[in-house]
């Protein structure tokens, strides 16, 4: 027999402190046990401190999560609680864009990119208002449920925007934001999932807008009994966890067809933001250029003390490529892309730094995971509870599926439902809504509804490009 607890939480990422947090403040007596693989909290959210100066200073910068918007209520909440500090992303400049069969690199200042004339930006302005009205209609609680399942089963972010785009700058800036939200490239991306990732989001718009948006043995032998267990595991590491009894072929079948990404972030430290001298504003969108080069998307990542510095991603079959490089030849690669857009100077950081991912074994990958093609009737079995397991983590999130916000809104959604059952006095209806046990489920979550149309997808991807940067040092919370 093991040590006895009323709830085990599997994982101290976001969506497992949440979890803690809330279950705690309602039924503060509860025996509470996180299961933490690594030895930091945080999981795909980790500040880490690098050189800021020649002389061996550091500061500190976000190599997972980073960036927080507005609209992201649970996340907000959270900073507000826990008096968190934020600070605005720098956007002020030129931006480049680099997409088309010519590979040429172009700019603009404003927030119309040149996608190769005028064609192209009707064309994209055309596709992305049909996307925001698609997209109202996909639900991430059931995607299968929406009249355009049928439609858009069998297609990939790329098949069906090929329908749509004969502009091939068009075209390409759906694969730049399929790398840059999913870490994977759009012909590997379902469609159905993607409208309804847009849709938990807000919608299209809101997701690429660029301006300021049971008992588990441990490896020392040590055993709980835990009345209640919530896993935060990812699908593609819940797969490894054995069950007795074996969770439900529906359940198996949705995580099985649920990958991570493959994704790498770099930080690239500078003694000045010559970008900024330039009038530029450190923001890039690319294909990568002749012969596949390492970047997609980048940005100005200038610290809240000052230290300039950019930040952008290696993804999808770009990650497969660089990730089986030694460390300094992507970091020569990186630089060498950097100068051709920025200038000479980005040749000569203080310090470069990168994560890859896929390979962090208690990850497997990231942002997030996505769904690939086939048949998406069973994921409304993503978040169904099995026995006394209930399951969080941000890929069963109803609102900013696959980001920190979604992270904690799971969490907060799976304490109620095993408080539910294990103290049922302490729930109200009000918080029952949007669990398990909601006696009324929402067709659509609430963000379907404040869906806008933006012209133009393709100039910086991503709440990536709005947003606010935040700290989330998991450590001070003092829950894990
Ligand atoms: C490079 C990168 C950039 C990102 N950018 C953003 C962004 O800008 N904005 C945003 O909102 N989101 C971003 N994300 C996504 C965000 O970080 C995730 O959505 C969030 O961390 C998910 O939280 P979670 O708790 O669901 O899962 P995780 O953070 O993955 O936490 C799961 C935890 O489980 C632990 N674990 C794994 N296996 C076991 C096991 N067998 N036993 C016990 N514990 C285990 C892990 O160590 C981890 O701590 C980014 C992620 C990455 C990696």
């Amino acid at each position: 027999m093991g040590e006895k607890v009323d709830v085990v939480i599997i994982g101290a990422g976001p969506s497992g402190c949440a979890a803690a947090h809330r279950l705690a403040s309602i039924a503060p007596d509860i025996k509470i046990e996180i299961l933490e693989a690594r030895d930091r909290v945080g999981g795909r959210t980790m500040t880490i401190d690098l050189p800021c100066n020649r002389s061996g200073e550091v500061d500190q910068w976000d190599i997972g999560g980073q960036w927080v918007g507005a609209s992201q209520t649970d996340v907000m909440q959270v900073i507000h609680d826990f008096h968190f500090e934020t600070y605005p992303q720098p956007y002020k400049g030129t931006k480049f864009m680099q997409l088309g069969k010519s590979n040429k690199i172009t700019t603009y200042s404003g927030i119309i990119p040149d996608m190769g004339g005028l064609w192209g930006a009707l064309q994209m302005a055309f596709y992305l208002w049909k996307l925001e009205r698609m997209c109202k209609k996909v639900s991430i609680a059931d995607p299968f449920s929406s009249p355009v399942a049928r439609e858009l089963e069998g297609h990939t972010m790329a098949s069906y925007s090929a329908k749509y785009l004969t502009n091939e700058a068009a075209y390409q800036s759906m694969d730049v934001a399929a790398k840059a939200v999913f870490g994977s490239n759009a012909s590997s991306v379902s469609m159905l999932f993607f409208l309804a990732y847009a849709n938990s989001s807000g919608g299209v718009s809101k997701l690429l807008e660029s301006t300021p948006g049971s008992a588990q043995e441990l490896p020392s032998g040590k055993t709980f009994e835990a009345s209640y267990v919530i896993s935060t595991l990812p699908p593609n590491l819940l797969l490894k966890v054995e069950f007795h009894p074996p969770l439900t072929k529906a359940t198996r079948f949705v995580y099985e067809n649920l990958p991570m990404g493959y994704y790498s972030k770099y930080i690239v430290v500078y003694d000045k933001a010559f970008w900024k001298d330039r009038g530029y504003s450190g923001e890039i969108v690319t294909n990568g250029g002749d012969g596949g080069g390492p970047l997609s998307v980048v940005f100005d990542a200038t610290t809240c003390r000052g230290t300039p510095a950019l930040v952008g991603f290696i993804a999808g079959s770009a990650d497969v490529k660089y990730s089986q490089l030694s460390k300094d030849a992507r970091k020569e690669a990186v630089v060498t892309a950097l100068s051709k857009f920025l200038g000479d100077e980005a040749l000569n950081p203080i310090h470069y730094e990168d994560k890859i991912w896929r390979e962090d074994p208690y990850s497997g990958g990231c942002p997030s995971n996505h769904a690939q093609p086939g048949p998406l009737s069973n994921f409304k079995d993503v978040r169904l509870p099995f026995h006394r397991v209930h399951f969080a983590g941000t890929h069963t999130a109803t609102e900013w599926n696959g980001y920190i916000s979604g992270a904690i809104q799971a969490g907060k959604r799976a304490a109620v439902e095993v408080l539910h059952r294990f103290r049922p006095a302490s729930i109200s209806q009000e918080l029952l809504k949007g669990t398990a046990y909601d006696p009324n489920p929402p067709m659509l979550p609430k963000g379907c509804h404040t869906c806008c149309v933006k012209p133009l997808l393709g100039c910086t991807l991503g709440i990536l490009a709005v947003a606010i940067v935040i700290k989330i040092i998991y450590n001070s919370v003092g829950l894990a």
